[in-house]
């Protein structure tokens, strides 16, 4: 068996107070997969990606990112990652070539290095009239990209890209989908978290459905989204709604 791109092992995550957010979740993501983490608010989805890139320390339970722990060898795990946040977490005053080039500065990249992945970065995801423009400037479609391009500065294996497109409107989304699909063709791994359904429909091989800090539904796509009402429904009976009343059938 090939080493997955990531592999979380009886993952628990208790906060102060005795608050469970994670409890015993494992999960297996395969090297080139594009994978759909879904569940409702305060179901453990950002919890689970902070514990993943060092934002948050487990409670117990491991993780490997390329079989590296993702605590004992943070350092060259973190490397392997890239993390597009849902918040736009930046300087808005900065432009969008210095908040990418901030975090290849703090990946370590030299500054040559860095200049030819930001060139080609801007480039790739049509940045270029836009770099010198302050990140407040930017509408919310080019402020996602910006965020994207710094995700992917390190040149990642394994990219993690929390809600991408949250308010983002109907065409600058497909723009988002296109970038994701080719970045997911040239190789990368992909674990996505988001509230469209559609989404995940379009363009996630595998899912993962996560309700009160625990995976209540795991396989393929296809697989889950197969029965009557689509994933919708299955991603409602899985969460413990109702379906059919929701649906009004
Ligand atoms: P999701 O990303 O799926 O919306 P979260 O991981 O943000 O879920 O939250 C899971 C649970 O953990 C929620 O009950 C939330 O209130 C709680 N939680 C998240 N972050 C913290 C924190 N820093 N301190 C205490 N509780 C937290």
């Amino acid at each position: 068996m090939p080493t997955p791109a990531l592999k979380i092992s009886n993952l628990r995550k208790v906060y102060r107070r005795g608050n469970v957010a994670v409890d015993d979740l494992s999960l297996t993501v395969e090297e080139g997969d594009f994978f759909g983490f879904l569940g409702p608010n305060g179901a453990g989805k950002s919890t689970t990606i902070h514990c993943i890139t060092g934002i948050a320390e487990p409670t117990s339970g491991s993780i490997e990112i390329f079989g590296l722990d993702a605590v004992k060898n943070y350092r060259e795990a973190r490397r392997l990652v890239g993390l597009c946040t849902q918040e736009f977490n930046v300087d808005p005053f900065a432009t969008g070539r210095q908040i990418v080039d901030w975090m290849g500065g703090y990946f370590g990249m030299g500054r040559a290095e860095r200049k030819a992945r930001i060139d080609y970065l801007m480039e790739r995801f049509e940045l270029g009239p836009h770099e010198k423009k302050s990140f407040r400037e930017l509408s919310g479609g080019l402020k996602r990209r910006v965020i994207l391009a710094r995700a992917l500065v390190n040149d990642p294996k394994l990219l993690i890209l929390d809600e991408p497109t949250a308010g983002v409107d109907v065409e600058l989304r497909r723009v988002l989908w296109r970038y994701l699909q080719e970045i997911n063709g040239d190789g990368r791994t992909i674990l996505l978290t988001s509230h469209y359904l559609e989404e995940v429909e379009r363009l996630c091989r595998d899912v993962a459905i996560v309700n009160n800090g625990k995976i209540v539904r795991q396989g393929t796509k296809d697989e889950i989204s197969g029965g009557p009402g689509g994933l919708e429904n299955a991603y409602l009976a899985a969460t413990g709604a109702e379906p059919d009343h929701v649906a009004g059938q």
